[in-house]
């Protein structure tokens, strides 16, 4: 259930060609620190970049975010894709919405996120496959250090090899 499909450094690194080749034709994506890190407002020219060969490619692409609605906006507007705010996420509702405004169906939409408890876990419950990322900017509250190191654990596995203390 908190087993992500593929992993990925950066959502940049993610190859548009492979994700195009098995089939994807849908991009339900996190904004807090996949798309976007801490206290930035906007993506930069790399993610930005990449954003606009998914939709060059003919991919659709929808922001799902538990953050509130005008800074979700604000990003999803100037990446010029649709958006799910407030999701609850790991709660399928919102990535429910998302395979709506979508329109790509569930087999052909991949989910690319930075948080396990989150992301791939919700994934997981609506039944998609999903690309774990690093998060962008490591911001470590003292609660999110117990799930991080969990995480941790679970990435240990996923890539079959040591990873770095965190
Ligand atoms: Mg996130």
């Amino acid at each position: 259930m908190l087993m992500p499909d593929s992993y990925a450094p950066h959502i940049s690194d993610i190859s548009l060609d492979e994700l195009h080749a098995q089939g994807f034709r849908g991009l339900i994506i996190d904004l807090d620190n996949t798309l976007v890190g801490y206290r930035q407002e906007k993506p930069t020219p790399e993610v930005s970049g990449w954003i606009d060969q998914a939709l060059q490619r003919g991919l659709r692409v929808v922001i799902v975010s538990n953050n509130v609605r005008a800074w979700v906006e604000e990003v999803a507007t100037h990446l010029k894709v649709s958006f799910v705010h407030k999701a609850a996420k790991p709660l399928p509702v919102g990535f429910g919405k998302a395979l709506e405004l979508l329109q790509t169906g569930r087999k052909h939409t991949i989910v690319i996120g930075d948080q396990f408890f989150t992301d791939v876990l919700g994934a997981k419950l609506r039944g998609l496959k999903v690309i774990l990322t690093d998060p962008i900017v490591q911001r470590e509250h003292v609660a999110m250090r117990f799930v991080r190191r969990i995480e941790h654990v679970i990435l240990r596995k996923r890539k079959g090899k040591r990873v770095e203390k965190v």
